[in-house]
Formats: structure tokens, C-alpha cells, sequence
């Protein structure tokens, strides 16, 4: 798989690319990373990236023509671009699509690309998006800067923009590396041990397991959209606190059925909103309610 990265700070990166699992994809060839630096591709004496904003207010804002020539060198040609992850879902506003329905011949060399915009306005990146990604060929990352981006760039160029959080950050660098990150170590090959992209927060239901060995019984839930259980490893002691029990004692079905309510409990506790959309069984709804009595009754409601 392939990134490219269109930003104005292109040594943000340097760093880190050189560390775990990215430094380790590359070097094994799974994932390869090329940042562009968007003032490569302006004319002027002063590399101008950025113009005053039409209508006024403040801030400046990135110019369109170097970040449609950094495109046009990445081969992407303006079009109505397919609005979202891979899923065939149009995201767009019905009026984009209309005004650039016929407009401009299909872009067939880019089937397998698709053009991010960073952006605090857009839609939430998730682990679900993270798994969509992974299955593409390229992803093209633009970085904005300042007040953000000329905003014919999104409606010619991207397919979608996507946020990383209900926050405003300086610059789309950041959010380039965390989209990066939870999109590159679900590439297949790229975590030692592939279960571990299985087991994790946000993850795939039981059902959508596909590592399982036959035979072997497993101590894990998939997570289903819950949050993951806690960790402990050694000592079995540590400041008077002993890891749990059961953890302790080989019981892989006593096991699996600690860790799914932990699982449970945790994601009443820090995210009851995920708690909507899991795949839960009858047993977990079950010992959900019981969780929700609990808690009622600890905080007196
Ligand atoms: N005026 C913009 C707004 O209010 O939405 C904020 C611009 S921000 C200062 C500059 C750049 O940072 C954006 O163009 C975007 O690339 C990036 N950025 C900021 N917050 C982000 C977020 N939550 N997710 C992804 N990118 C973000």
C-alpha cells in the first residue's frame, strides 16, 4: 500500500517513519510513504503557498493551483471524485454531484486512490474507516495549514474529508500520521502477529474473526464495537494489587467470559455511546443490565 503525503511542512514526518511498526512495514516492503512538499510545486520567487481569504476574516488560506499541480504530478486529474471510502457510498452533498455529474471524463487511472482532505469539517475517522482503507492501493493525504484549504480543491479533487476528532489542530500533519498509523497496521502482513488487528477496541464481532486456528480454544472476544479489556502481565503482584484471578489459571472459557464482561464494563463506563451501534449476544445484553443495576445503584440513580 501507498501514501502520499501533499504537505508544507514535509520534515514533520521525518521522525516518524523511523520507529515501530511503520519503520518495520516499510522495511518490509508492505507500506511505502512519499511526502510532497506542496511549495515544490509553486512559480513565484517566495514559494507562495497561502492567499487572503475572499470575503474577508482571518487567517490566510492554502492557494488552490499548487495543490492541483501536487495532484495533477500524483496523476490525479479534477473530476466529481467518488465521494468515499471504497464502499461505492456517495458521500457528497446532492448538489456537488449535480453540478459535476458529466462534467469531467471517469479517472480510471486512480480505481484503487483515494484523495483525503484533513479537516476538522469532516467526517469522523474511525477504526471502521481505518479497515476501509486498508484495502486500497494509495491513499493521498493533503495537509491543511492556516484557516485550511481552498475549498474547490475538496469539491474537484478529494473523496472525502475526514476528521480525526471534535478538535482544531494547527495543521492536517498530525491527523495525516494518525490516519496513517490506524490505516497501515491493518494492511495485511504488517502486525507480527495478525490476530492482534482482530482483538482490539472498536474491533470486528465474533463472527468476522478469521484467525482462528482449529482446535485451539480461544481466550478472547471479538470486540464487537466495544472497547478492549484490561491488560495485566507480570509480576502477578504489583504494589499490593493482584491481577485478577482468573486470568491466572488457564481457563480459557472462564477466561473469555472475564474478559467480555470487562469489555462491557468498560465501555459503560468511559463510552456508553459505542453500546448502541455493538454487536452484542443475548448473554451480553443480559449481563449488560446487570452492569447498568450495578452502576445505578453505586451512584444512587
Ligand atoms: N478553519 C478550520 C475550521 O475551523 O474548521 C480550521 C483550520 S486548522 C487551523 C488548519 C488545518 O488543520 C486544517 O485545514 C486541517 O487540515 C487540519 N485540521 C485541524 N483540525 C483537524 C481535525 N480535527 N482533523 C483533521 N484535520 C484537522
Amino acid at each position: 500500500m501507498r501514501f502520499e503525503i501533499i504537505t508544507i511542512f514535509p520534515a514533520f514526518f521525518s521522525g516518524f517513519f523511523e520507529h515501530g511498526i511503520v519503520r518495520r512495514a516499510q522495511a518490509d516492503g508492505l507500506v511505502t510513504v512519499h511526502v510532497h512538499d506542496l511549495r515544490n510545486f509553486t512559480h513565484d520567487r517566495h514559494r507562495t503557498v497561502d492567499d487572503r481569504p475572499f470575503g474577508g476574516g482571518e487567517g490566510m488560506v492554502l492557494k488552490p493551483e499548487p495543490l492541483a499541480e501536487a495532484l495533477h504530478s500524483l496523476g490525479i486529474r479534477p473530476q466529481m471524485r467518488s465521494g468515499g471510502f471504497g464502499t461505492g457510498h456517495d458521500f457528497r452533498p446532492a448538489e456537488t454531484a449535480a453540478a459535476f455529474a458529466g462534467t469531467f471524463a471517469p479517472d480510471t487511472s486512480a480505481a484503487d486512490t483515494r484523495v483525503l482532505l484533513l479537516s476538522a469539517q469532516g467526517r469522523p475517522f474511525t477504526q471502521a474507516a481505518a479497515r476501509e482503507l486498508a484495502r486500497l492501493d494509495r491513499i493521498i493525504l493533503i495537509c491543511g495549514r492556516y484557516e485550511g484549504v481552498d475549498e474547490r480543491i475538496n469539491q474537484l479533487y478529494c473523496d472525502l474529508e475526514l476528521s480525526i476528532g471534535d478538535y482544531v489542530l494547527s495543521g492536517g500533519e498530525l491527523a495525516a500520521a494518525v490516519v496513517l498509523d490506524a490505516t497501515m497496521r491493518l494492511v495485511p502482513g504488517v502486525l507480527g502477529n495478525e490476530a492482534s488487528g482482530e482483538f482490539e477496541s472498536f474491533g470486528v464481532p465474533d463472527l468476522a474473526i478469521t484467525s482462528d486456528v482449529e482446535g485451539v480454544p480461544r481466550s478472547q472476544h471479538g470486540s464487537g464495537g466495544l472497547l478492549d479489556y484490561p491488560h495485566y502481565t507480570r509480576p502477578a503482584e504489583f504494589h499490593g494489587l493482584r491481577a485478577p484471578e482468573v486470568l491466572l489459571n488457564g481457563d480459557h472459557q472462564q477466561i473469555r467470559r472475564w474478559r467480555r464482561e470487562q469489555q462491557l464494563r468498560k465501555t459503560l463506563a468511559n463510552r456508553p455511546d459505542l453500546l448502541e451501534q455493538a454487536a452484542l449476544t443475548p448473554e451480553d445484553a443480559k449481563l449488560l443490565e446487570q452492569l447498568r443495576m450495578e452502576q445505578a445503584a453505586a451512584t444512587g440513580s
